[in-house]
């Protein structure tokens, strides 16, 4: 691989005798567009951690850009990574706009209103947004408020965890095609955790899929739709595989 953005070098990490992560290496390309898949207690969402030190590893490092994360500070690291939670935790009491503008302001810099039209743009909200309250949202529009916060600093990597599983099946596949292109457009590298395999065939280069705590299969989607990537992979394939055919029997 050329220029690996985020390497994971011997991570581990353990909750009492949960082993989350098990002495995982992996790297990842810049640019490319990564779906973590796998089970519920796989250690999905304790990887993506370990990246902006939310979870501190057991053993081993994490470098991004080059960069031991465990020697960058917290703000400094927060600013350069777009993290976008399941939860989606917009601040209820700030604005749709104040709430975008969070991260740069934590770091000193105040988002002109222009800046502010132009991520909710990205994430297909009309201007006036700005001023609503999240509570005024639906959850569809506050997932796209999360977004465009998460690309408010400019952030050369984009963390999504199950960014889009609380949403009905029409507004999910919508924003998971508008978060792709942007993607594209900015010239993104971005690590997406789901538990949905068609999900991650549909937008992503490479699919990792982890069970207990390790990278069992790294294949391209079309690997993994030709049968590659072992038991737990296929298992993962056969769900929209098996959904695809039935929906192709009826429609006979
Ligand atoms: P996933 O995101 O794939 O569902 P997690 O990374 O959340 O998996 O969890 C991996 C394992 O670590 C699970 O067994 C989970 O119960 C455990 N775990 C995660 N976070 C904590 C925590 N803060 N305290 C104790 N156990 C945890
Ligand atoms: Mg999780």
């Amino acid at each position: 691989m050329p220029d690996p953005i985020l390497s994971f070098r011997g991570v581990s990490k353990a909750y009492g005798t949960t082993r989350a992560i098990d002495t995982l290496d992996l790297d990842i390309e810049a640019g490319s567009f990564v779906a973590l898949v796998g089970a519920s207690g796989s250690g999905k969402s304790t990887l993506l951690k370990t990246v902006n030190r939310l979870v501190e590893p057991l053993t081993g490092e994490v470098l991004f850009e080059g960069e031991n994360v465990a020697g960058l500070p917290q703000p400094a690291l927060r600013r350069r990574i777009g993290y976008v939670f399941q939860s989606i935790g917009l601040f209820p009491h700030m604005s749709v706009a104040e709430n975008i503008a969070i991260g740069p302001r934590l770091g000193g810099e105040r988002l002109p209103a222009s800046r502010i039209a132009e991520l909710l743009a990205w994430v297909e909200l009309e201007e006036s947004m700005a001023d609503r309250m999240p509570d005024e949202l639906s959850g569809g529009q506050r997932q796209r408020v999360g977004v465009a916060r998460a690309l408010a600093a400019e952030p050369h990597l984009l963390l999504m965890d199950e960014p889009f599983g609380a949403l009905d099946p029409v507004t999910r596949d919508a924003l998971g095609e508008r978060v792709r292109k942007l993607h594209d457009e900015l010239g993104l590298t971005t690590v997406m955790v789901t538990h949905d395999m068609a999900e991650a065939l549909l937008l992503a280069d490479r699919v990792l899929v982890m069970d207990a705590g390790q990278i069992v299969a790294d294949e391209v989607p079309a690997a993994l739709l030709a049968g590659k990537g072992g038991e737990i992979a296929q298992a993962l394939v056969a769900v929209p595989r098996h959904q695809a055919e039935r929906l192709a029997e009826l429609s006979q």
